[in-house]
């Protein structure tokens, strides 16, 4: 079981610990207080106050001379003539004096003269009169350069010489003499001591008495002496004091009780201290401390039970009893009782009664209270004033307080009271959380647990948005004797949030719409058309754009634009929701400044069937736009969601968007994801192509051509192959549409000429090369001379060299194909019209044309054994080309079957995967040396 921390309070209450420190405190203080300078000085305050009180007559033994202003105006000059000494001393002898005493400083010789008569003088007096000795610093700074000052030997040898040093007090006041001072090696004694003829060697100190008062020393003027206006009995036996009294001789002291006296004077009082036997002796105070002391321990129980109404009156009687024995022991034996060391032990001791009397403990419970109490109040405030709710609620679930707040917070329907059950009081949610929170904190161990939780409530109808945070705190019961219970209390804090609820939600909403139109913008409908195919829909994505919105804005100005736009999207919201299998997964955002873009739910059975139409319906009506009545055209591009990210699908319907607006007027077009790749490569071919051109990506591959009847190679076409980088062999199929819809072809081709012509220039001389030519090569480029360049750098036979073109050149400008024809022919060139029978061609044509080749197409050869259209079709290009006097060329031969058929049909030449397929110049001069007589075996 621990100890109440009360009980250490209670036992210090009663005074233990402080009776103990008290009493340690009291009897240092007699040990330490007299040491201080503050209680030094205390004390010799009082032994003034005393001896001023208790003051006495002076003897009559001394007689003060003094060299007063009279004294000086009588003779007229300082220092006087050591004669006007002389006369003094002379007249005192003559009185019939006891002692002379003369203190003055006789250290420095004046005239031999005036020396010897005062030392006549002296000598006439017997040798008794005294001279004073006294150390002297030599200058302001040293106090080790001490120089004794003496009367010169003239004047020391015919008299006494006693010491006459002054001790200056710690305070500044002249308090005692020397007892005496080592002159030569003899001790000279102090001048009181000489005078009043009572020595005790045992004392260094002479302290003055200053209880006697100095205007009961009988004191004349030196001038009356000198007028003789003394009386001769006044001074007759008696020890007399010549010396400085006058203020400018400068030879005065401070003391205590009297302020200034002269030097002089306090030989006489030093010499009436002696003589009286009254040297002052200061008691110590330690005994007297320790006895006080020891009473206040021993006595404290009693002193404490004693009422105050006492215990004052008997302290003050005890300072005053104390005070009484000082004044008498210093009046009756000169003693000085140190008391001002008792009288703060007294108010020290009657400190700590005091303090044990009401009680330190209970002093320190008060001061403890009074700041618990504040504590509290300001814990109060701070809970009443807060503008949260704060609720403090009890383990048992009973409402101990509650700020203001939180009465108001919950309406009339949840009033919480103090001393009510909170589960049942407030807001059911609320009181789920705490029933959480109370739970969590059963489980030992566990730190305790704080909820948090956030709920709406509707007290008046408005919906509320609150924030709680409910805290567990561990309390321990102080106000138990034996052990501390601990008990649990529940702080809950709730935050109305309901305006920063509306404002996140207003700025959600401002994030996700199109200013001007109060649809939604292009990452909200992605991120809503996301939702609903993640829920399994069919969406569709249809992007609008206004046709001719440029005109409208130009026409009726900005403001009627926007109008229109808003209109436009007014109109969509309401059709999109009935064109939408489901209205709820209807949407409409704008993308650009005229560009829309509709998500739809759609039966998936149906698709994009009728979707257009439905959109398009939409806008048969004009629209109104600032009164205007306006008539908008759409187009649109379509596009399926299902499976593709909403992103990529919006993407999808602005591409299908940008088909439609290659039409003119309303129309529509729809996002094919195989067309868009398509698309893409062909954009890519597009742009890869003239680097393609610079790095050499390009290479040929030759397809051999053989004579059908005998089965001989006669030469090669030349084939176009692209090596792509990354995508890899792209088939001339692929890039030469493409190449032809930019021009590039006319490159490409000049490249093509000149690199067959090379090759072939290397083949043997029997074999020719034939190189295809696109219908650009003569629209725009300048074939001929490109042929020319590749035969003379090359350096080919031209009658080696064919030139095929497709009958799609037809479509160009006939009479410039036919001069290039003409010129092609008289440079020597074969030509070919290629891929004969599947375009434009019709029989005038070959006819106009000089040709040399008909290449029939492929198309005819292949299955031409089991087709007689075929084998009709070939035969009368065989005969009509005869009668021309033209080559026929059959293109794809596969099967041997097929070869046999051609040759027998007329047919010279072919080609096809059966002699051959495309190869490297290598491999078809492999292909030469092999066949000998022919690339297969003759018919
Ligand atoms: P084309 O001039 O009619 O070339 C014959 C095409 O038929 C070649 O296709 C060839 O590989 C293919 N072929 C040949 N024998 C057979 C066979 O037995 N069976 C089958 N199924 N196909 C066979 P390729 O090389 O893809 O060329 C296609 C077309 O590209 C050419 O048709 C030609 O019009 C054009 N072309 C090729 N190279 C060039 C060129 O350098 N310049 C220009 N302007 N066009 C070229
Ligand atoms: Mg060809
Ligand atoms: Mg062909």
């Amino acid at each position: 079981m621990r100890p109440a921390p009360t009980k250490a309070i209670r036992d210090l209450a009663q005074g233990g610990v402080a009776r103990l420190l008290g009493g340690a405190l009291l009897l240092l203080m007699p040990l330490v207080l007299p040491a201080t300078a503050l209680v030094g000085q205390l004390d010799h305050k009082l032994f003034d106050l005393r001896a001023e009180s208790a003051s006495r007559r002076a003897s009559d033994r001394f007689v003060f001379l003094a060299i007063d202003k009279e004294s000086l105006d009588h003779v007229g000059t300082w220092p006087w003539p050591r004669s006007v000494h002389a006369a003094v001393v002379d007249a005192l002898v003559a009185a019939g004096a006891a002692d002379i005493f003369l203190d003055i400083d006789f250290s420095t010789p004046s005239t031999p003269a005036e020396d010897e008569k005062l030392a006549a003088a002296l000598a006439r007096a017997g040798g008794g009169v005294i001279l004073p000795v006294f150390e002297q610093h030599q200058n302001i700074r040293g106090a080790d350069s001490v120089e004794v000052t003496r009367p010169i030997p003239l004047l020391g040898e015919n008299a006494w010489l006693a010491a006459a040093n002054v001790r200056l007090d710690g305070d500044g006041s002249f308090r005692a003499f020397d007892a005496g001072l080592t002159l030569d090696g003899q001790l000279l004694p102090s001048a009181s001591v000489l005078l009043s003829g009572v020595a005790d060697p045992e004392i260094s100190e002479l302290g003055i008495d200053y209880s006697i008062r100095p205007e009961t020393v009988a004191a004349f003027s030196v001038a009356d002496l000198l007028r003789g206006e003394v009386d001769a009995d006044l001074l007759a036996g008696r020890s007399i004091v010549v010396g400085a009294y006058a203020t400018e001789l400068k030879d005065l002291f401070p003391v205590p009780v009297y302020g200034i006296l002269s030097g002089p004077m306090l030989h006489i009082l030093a010499a009436e201290t002696l003589l009286q036997n009254r040297l002052p002796w200061t008691i110590p105070a330690w005994p007297g401390g320790l006895l006080i002391a020891l009473a206040f321990v021993v006595g404290a129980g009693a002193l404490r039970r004693w009422r105050l109404a006492v215990t004052i009156p008997a302290i003050l009687a005890l300072a005053l009893a104390i005070e009484g024995a000082g004044y008498a022991l210093q009046k009756e034996w000169s003693l000085q009782l140190p008391s001002a060391t008792f009288h703060l032990m007294l108010m020290a001791g009657f400190a700590i009664l005091l303090l044990q009397k009401i009680g330190f403990g209970v002093w320190l419970l008060e001061i403890a209270s009074a700041e618990r109490r504040n504590t509290r109040r300001i814990l109060k405030r701070v809970v009443n004033d807060s503008a949260d709710a704060v609720i403090i609620v009890s383990e048992e679930g009973l409402i101990l307080d509650h700020s203001r707040a939180a009465a108001r917070l919950f309406g009339a329907s949840h009033e919480l009271r103090r001393g009510e059950d909170f589960r049942i009081a407030a807001p059911a949610q609320l009181a789920e959380a705490f029933a959480r929170l109370h739970h969590a904190s059963a489980e030992d161990g566990k730190p305790l647990p704080t909820v948090q939780d956030e709920f709406t409530i509707s007290p008046d109808g408005e919906p509320l948005h609150l924030e709680a945070t409910l805290t567990m705190s561990r309390l321990e019961d102080v106000t138990a004797e034996s052990e501390f219970r601990k008990f649990f209390v529940a702080c809950i804090t709730v935050r109305n949030v309901t305006a920063r609820k509306t404002y996140e939600a207003k700025l959600r909403r401002l994030s996700q719409l199109d200013d001007l139109t109060g649809v939604l913008n292009r990452r909200e409908i992605a991120t809503r058309l996301a939702q609903s195919v993640r829920e399994g829909r069919t969406m569709a994505v249809v992007a609008l754009d206004l046709h001719r919105f440029a005109t409208v804005n130009a026409t009726f100005g900005r403001g009627t634009g926007d109008q229109l736009l808003r209109a436009v999207a007014k109109r969509l919201m309401a059709g999109c929701r009935k064109i939408s299998i489901e209205p709820a997964h209807a949407f409409v955002a704008r993308l650009g400044s005229d560009v829309f873009c509709l998500a739809v739910a759609l039966d998936p059975e149906e698709g994009l069937d009728g979707l257009p139409v439905a959109v398009l319906a939409l806008f048969e009506k004009s629209l109104d736009a600032r009164g205007a009545k306006i008539h908008v055209d759409v187009r649109m591009g379509a596009c399926l969601v299902a499976g593709v990210d909403p992103a990529a699908a919006i993407d999808g319907a602005e591409l299908a968007l940008d088909e439609a607006k290659k039409i003119g007027g309303s129309g529509w077009s729809i996002y094919e994801p195989a067309a868009a790749l398509e698309q893409a490569r062909k954009m890519r071919i597009e742009h890869d192509m003239r680097r393609a051109l610079r790095e050499e990506q390009f290479f040929l591959l030759y397809q051999p051509q053989v004579d059908l009847e005998t089965g001989k190679l006669v030469g090669a076409e030349a084939l176009i192959r692209w090596r792509h980088p990354e995508m890899g062999l792209v088939s001339p199929s692929d890039f030469i549409e493409v190449a032809e819809s930019n021009g590039f072809i006319c490159n490409i081709g000049r490249w093509v000429l000149a690199e067959a012509c090379s090759a072939a220039s290397a083949w043997p001389t029997e074999l020719s090369v034939a190189v295809n030519v696109s219908a650009l090569q003569f629209a725009k480029g300048d074939l001929c001379a490109d042929v020319r360049h590749a035969l003379a750098v090359s350096g080919l036979d031209p009658h080696r060299l064919h030139v095929e073109v497709t009958e799609s050149t037809f479509l160009l400008d006939p009479t410039r194909l036919l001069a290039a024809l003409h010129d092609l022919k008289s440079m020597g060139v074969g030509t070919a019209l290629d891929d004969f029978g599947t375009g434009y061609s019709s029989l005038s044509y070959i006819a106009r044309f000089p040709f040399d080749k008909i290449k029939v197409d492929q198309c005819f050869v292949r299955g031409i054994v089991v087709r007689p259209e075929s084998q009709a079709i070939v035969r009368s290009v065989t005969s009509l080309a005869e009668g021309l006097g033209m080559t026929v060329v059959c293109e794809g031969i596969e099967e041997e079957a097929e070869w046999r058929m051609l040759a027998e049909f007329g047919c010279q030449q072919g080609q096809g995967y059966y002699f051959g397929k495309p190869q490297t110049a290598d491999e078809l001069m492999t292909l030469a040396g092999q066949a000998g007589s022919g690339v297969r075996a003759t018919a």
